[in-house]
């Protein structure tokens, strides 16, 4: 069977390059942008759509699975793939994201976080081995590790503090999963918030354990873009040359651009099926345009002239800024549509420049 990452053109002009990602459900071409379903569906967007608008793998997230239904449940279903009708590669984060977002519901200790649920305020602890049997469990394609992604502000002390437990932590999943003799894929992912000196530092930590990829988690965290920025192309090309690279979290068209040409390969984000949600869309120009604009109510176009999505193949923007006024659940996912398409199709033809 074919495995491994191979890289297959480099870029002239810039660090950007092309390759091959093997996994247990197939390959992956890079550059690629990842939908995200949380909860094991793509808001508002069924698997065959997914399919149609050239998702080649999707996103899951490990602590709401494992909160809910739980991933002792879905293996009995038969798997990620299975209960969710997804046949090609997916990647889950681990829960080190919700470390961040659900601040006030964890505690951390040196061990793992003890999460109390969202949903009905059980205690639910996580390790990072329990972390990486839980996702065993779901069989995802690639599984990140249990980390900390530190708050933008943080001072240098907490990010350290934190960047600390977080190297420990991905030792104990790698050594954890080497034991495990799977086919499932593990990246590493290297913190360090918005300083460099410790971006280097756990870079350096991080690529001493034979991870399947590395990523770069806590960017997309609130800080202002040149900060982001600068992160990604610092230490893009700090990462290990023969391994995937994958920005956590990013999905604007401008920050995606900055990535490829840095030399990253995956990227991932909510906000193409958030936006559709709130009526805002992607059009020429990478502008951000909410279709509920009166001076759209008998616009006869669709979304983006030139776009091959199923919504503007066939639907004007009058007609979607009806049926998002009238609350049409259709509304949500004709956007989602053009929205997820616009960033697969804009990293599509980029990887098609590249060489
Ligand atoms: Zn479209």
């Amino acid at each position: 069977m074919n495995h491994g990452f191979s890289v297959l053109k480099t870029d002239k002009k810039s660090k950007a390059r092309r390759g091959r990602l093997w996994t247990p459900h197939g390959y992956i071409d890079t550059p690629v942008f990842m939908p995200v379903g949380t909860q094991a569906a793509v808001k508002g967007v069924l698997p065959d759509q997914l399919v149609s608008l050239g998702s080649q793998i999707i996103l899951s997230n490990t602590y709401h699975l494992a909160l809910r239904p739980g991933s002792e449940l879905i293996q009995a279903a038969g798997g990620l793939h299975a209960f969710m009708q997804w046949d090609r590669p997916i990647l889950t984060d681990s829960g080190g994201y919700q470390v961040f977002s659900l601040q006030s519901q964890r505690t951390i200790d040196a061990d793992g976080v003890v999460f109390k649920s969202h949903l009905d305020g059980s205690r639910h602890r996580f390790t990072p081995q329990t972390v990486v049997d839980h996702q065993v469990r779901l069989g995802s394609d690639i599984m990140m590790p249990l980390d900390i992604c530190t708050p933008y502000g943080a001072t240098k002390a907490q990010t350290a503090a934190d960047m600390a437990i977080t190297h420990r932590w991905e030792a104990d999943a790698a050594r954890y999963w080497h034991t495990l003799n799977t086919d499932q894929l593990l990246f590493g992912l290297v913190q360090g918030g918005m300083y460099d000196d410790l971006r280097q530092e756990s870079v350096a930590a991080i690529t001493q354990h034979a991870f399947s990829g590395f990523a770069i988690g806590g960017v997309s965290v609130g800080e202002p873009m040149a900060d982001m920025h600068r992160i990604i192309e610092t230490v893009t090309p700090q990462l290990p040359p023969d391994k995937p690279r994958y920005i956590m979290g990013i999905g604007l068209p401008e920050n995606l651009e900055v990535a490829i040409r840095s030399g990253a390969d995956m990227f991932d984000c909510v906000l193409p099926t958030r936006l559709a949600r709130h009526g805002q869309v992607f059009m020429a120009g990478h502008q951000r345009v909410s279709l509920k604009q009166a001076r759209f109510k008998l616009d006869p176009e669709p979304i983006q002239p030139g776009c091959d999505c199923y919504t503007c193949m066939r639907f004007s923007r009058g007609y979607l800024r009806h049926l998002i006024h009238a609350r049409e659940l259709s509304a949500a996912t004709l956007l989602s549509i053009h929205n997820l398409r616009y960033l697969i199709r804009l990293v599509d033809t980029i990887r098609n420049q590249i060489g």
